[in-house]
Parts: structure tokens; sequence; C-alpha cells
């Protein structure tokens, strides 16, 4: 019996190289072949299936990859084209990965005169996530025809085609670039790990709870910093108070000078100048905050 786990990523886009870097921040080696289908790690036991990431949410329902990483705009089409019951009961949602931002938006033509979603009543929307777009106009009380297309969607409504587009956005460069507008968001995406919900056999159980954890403690990683600090004694519980997500700071007496306390402590949110500046006006000196490479709680 096998211990090693199969992983579904996306072969090429955008997708690709945050999927793989991650594993290489978890300390998993993987070396890639052009071309190939599938590729293994030589120092943990998993192997990754790449392929389109359309394919990935059916990759993992019918359990032939146990984890994939995948857009919560694709997870969600497919949960809607499926029954979302028999969906529930196959995916496992792990953890969002910080990653692939983008939203599923509707455009229209610059000139359009938008005021509300009502503007949307009767007219035809070209997209290739037709699930995600029923299921908004269906909430939203609106009846409109989607066409369903599969690329180049924001030249629809130049040739003719469409009268809007529901499309993913993440800067607005290409919408600015075909003179549309972004007036209505429908979902806010990111990449996420995702896993066959059926249970394991007691190897690959292990080796899937190891891998998650690895993962999550990359993850908690790069949101962590430390920070290390002065503070007068008569401050610090005012100093304490101001650091973003610390409950137990480590305090120490400085050698010397008895008024200070020196605490540090683990920020389990973004230390922005802000913060810094914060804590000097309250009084704080010798801030010194600095990244965090692993984690393991
Ligand atoms: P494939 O050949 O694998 O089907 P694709 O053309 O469907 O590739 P990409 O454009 O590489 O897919 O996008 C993959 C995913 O990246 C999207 O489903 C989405 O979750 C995310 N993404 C992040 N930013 C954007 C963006 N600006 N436009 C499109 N997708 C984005
Ligand atoms: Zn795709």
């Amino acid at each position: 019996m096998s211990n090693r786990i199969r992983l579904a990523l996306q072969k090429s886009g955008r997708l690709s190289e945050d999927s793989f870097d991650l594993l290489a921040r978890s300390g998993i080696k993987i070396r890639r072949h052009r071309d190939q289908l599938f590729c293994h790690s030589e120092n943990f036991p998993i192997d990754v299936l790449l392929v389109r990431d359309d394919d990935i949410p059916a990759l993992i329902m019918e359990q032939v990859c146990d984890f994939g990483i995948v857009g919560l705009n694709v997870l969600q089409e497919a949960s809607l084209a499926q029954n979302a019951q028999d969906f529930t009961d196959r995916v496992d949602m792990i953890h969002k990965l910080n990653f692939g931002f983008c939203r599923l938006s509707v455009a229209v033509p610059r000139d359009f005169e938008y005021k509300s979603v009502n503007d949307l009543a009767h007219k035809s929307i070209a997209t290739t996530y037709p699930h995600l777009l029923q299921n908004f106009l269906d909430k939203e009380n609106i009846q409109a025809k989607s066409i369903g297309l599969t690329g180049s969607i924001e030249i629809a409504p130049r040739l003719g085609i469409a009268d809007a587009i529901c499309d993913l956005v993440s800067t607005g460069g290409t919408l600015e670039a075909n003179h549309l507008k972004e007036v209505q968001t429908i979902l806010h995406s990111q990449a996420l790990l995702i896993k066959a919900k059926p249970a394991l056999d007691r190897d690959k159980q292990k080796t899937a709870d190891l891998f998650i954890r690895r993962i999550q403690g990359v993850l908690l990683a790069s949101e962590s910093k430390y920070i290390m600090l002065h503070a007068p004694k008569d401050k610090l519980k005012q100093i304490v108070a101001i650091l973003p997500g610390v409950e137990h700071p480590t305090l120490m007496t400085l050698e010397g000078d008895p008024d200070k306390i020196g605490v540090h402590a683990v920020c389990g949110e973004s230390v922005f100048w802000e913060t810094l500046e914060a804590l000097k006006e309250a009084g704080a000196s010798s801030i010194l905050v600095m990244p965090v490479e692993k984690m393991m709680m």
C-alpha cells in the first residue's frame, strides 16, 4: 500500500507559478519537465498531475487526485453545474492560499448608461461562467440572456454578440483596453487548496495530514511578523494593546535599565508603518520587525 498522495495543479497559466512556489516554500521539491503530465517529489510522498484548471474540480470529485489548487471562481462554477449536495459531499475546501486574486464582474461598454443591476434586464451577457452569472441574475430577480463563450469575452460587445460581459478582472486593464467599464462584482476569488472528502487509507491520510500542516505553516508564517521592542514599565499595557494579533507577548528584564521591559511577540497580522508610529508615540523604543520563515503551532 502506497502512502503517496496526488495533487492536481494548473499546467500553465496564472495559478501555476504561485502553486509551485507554495510547494517549494513548504519544503516539497518537485522537478518539472516540459510537456510532462506527471511530476514527482523526491523528498515528500506526493505526485503532481498537471492539467487545465477547469478540470481540477472533477478530478477531485472523481478521486483521481486527493488534492487540488484551483480558483474559487472555477470551484463555484463547477459546484453550480452539478448537484450541489453531491459536490459538497465529495469536495472539501481546506485553505485560502493568498494568491490568484481576481473578481468575476459584469462590464458594459463605456457609453452604456448603467445605474443599477436592473439595467441588465433583457440584455445579453457573454460569459465563460454561465452558472455563476445565472445564479447572480436569479438572486437579483433579473431576466437576461446569458451567452456562453469560451474565450475573448471582452470583444463580444464590439462584435455585436452581446450587450455586456461577465468575466474575470484583476487590474481592469483589459476592460479599459476594450472600452468597457466594470459595473457589478459577482464574486471575489482567490486560489484555494481543495481535497477529496472521502476517507483515505491510513498511510495516505498520514501524508495528507502532513501536507496540510506544511501548507498551513507556510501561510501562517507569511502572514506573521516577529516584533521586538523596549517599553517603559508604566506604558506596557498600552503598548501591548497596539500590537496586532498578539495575545501572550514574552516579557524580559533589560540589564541596566530597570524602568523598561523587553517585549517579544509574534504578530498574526500585518505590521504597518502606522503601527510602528503608534508604538513609538506610546513610548516604545528599539522597535524591530522581522519576517517569520517557518511556523508550527
Ligand atoms: P487553462 O488553460 O488552465 O484553462 P485559463 O486560461 O482558464 O487556463 P488562467 O487565465 O491561467 O486560466 O487563469 C487561471 C485562474 O487564475 C483563474 O480561474 C482565476 O482563478 C485566476 N486569476 C487571477 N487573476 C486573473 C485574471 N486577471 N484573469 C483571469 N484569471 C485570473
Ligand atoms: Zn481554464
